[in-house]
């Protein structure tokens, strides 16, 4: 495994692979590796000839207040993982590379998709992403990219944005990795205290709840929505900032489930904020 930094040598590197033909998977992330992430990483190792990682904390997608300054890193660790999983080459650019002064080109996906849920809670958060993955895509040419269905909406934009952008790069969406206790796996579940940690089941508990109902042939979003706040509500040191049921594609908001009902949530337990989702039809 390589580890690069310099952008304009990874650019090289991976123009050279692709020139040689081969088929090049790329797995983005902000580091701190889990299973989650160890997961698209086998998934692009089976479908690629030449698997690329990159880590990168994206100042571009943290609002003011948020957690990029406390954002858990390790990079050795994150080195002997991922060379356990076959990567064949690190990208770990640093900040001012990304974002070198005078940086003024932003990339937006409007509309619903990044007005609703995490948009509304975090404003500029998709832009930044957005803005990251369109320059890593640059960078990396890769032909796939491999993402989490645990960042729901983030991948739903991405791949509006590939659509809408004519990217050469087929979008991989990849299941929800979870802990053995059903906690959706996240770097941030470290910030949790062992109380916190406790409650943090109340999350997987809610949409297993729900897609239970549906199961037995509920179909009206408020009832269904009712029983998960109350669940959520229970736990003392929970706050809600939203908890929603939308159409898997467009994620406006449901009435009536149907077979394209997602259930989506984030909340507050502490200062950790976590995030999790359940397309209702489907087994947790
Ligand atoms: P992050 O490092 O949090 O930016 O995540 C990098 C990629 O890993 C994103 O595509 C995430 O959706 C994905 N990911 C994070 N956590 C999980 C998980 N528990 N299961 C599956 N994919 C995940």
């Amino acid at each position: 495994m390589k580890t690069i930094s310099d952008i304009i040598e990874m650019q090289q590197h991976c123009m050279a692979l692709r020139t040689a033909g081969r088929r090049i998977a790329f797995v983005p992330t902000m580091g701190y590796l889990h299973e989650g992430h160890l997961s698209l990483l086998h998934e692009g190792r089976r479908r690629g000839d030449i698997l690329v990682l990159s880590i990168f904390v994206n100042p571009a997608q943290f609002g003011a207040g948020e957690d990029l300054d406390s954002y858990p890193r390790n990079l050795e660790r994150d080195e002997a993982l991922a060379r356990s999983a076959g990567v064949d080459l690190l990208f770990f650019p640093q900040a001012g590379a990304i974002y070198p002064p005078g940086f003024s080109t932003y990339l937006s996906v409007e509309g619903r998709l990044t007005e609703t849920l995490e948009g509304a809670c975090r404003p500029g958060h998709f832009r930044g992403v957005a803005t990251v993955v369109a320059k890593l895509f640059n960078i990396v040419q890769p032909h796939l990219a491999l993402f989490g269905r645990k960042d729901f909406q983030q991948l739903a934009m991405l791949e509006q944005m590939v659509r809408d952008g004519n990217y050469p790069v087929e979008i991989v969406a990849m299941p929800i990795v979870r802990e053995a206790d059903g906690l959706a796996m996240s770097s941030r579940n470290v910030y949790l205290a062992a109380s916190e940690r406790t409650q943090a089941l109340a999350l997987v508990a809610c949409l297993r709840q729900a897609a239970r109902l549906v199961a037995a042939g509920e179909t009206d979003a408020a009832r269904i929505i009712a029983q998960a706040r109350a669940q959520l509500l229970s736990k003392p040191d929970l706050k809600i900032d939203y908890l929603k049921i939308c159409h898997r594609q467009t994620l406006q908001e449901m009435a009536v489930v149907d077979d394209n009902s997602v259930m989506l949530l984030a909340v507050k337990i502490g200062k950790t904020r976590l995030i999790d989702n359940h397309i209702l039809n489907e087994e947790v």
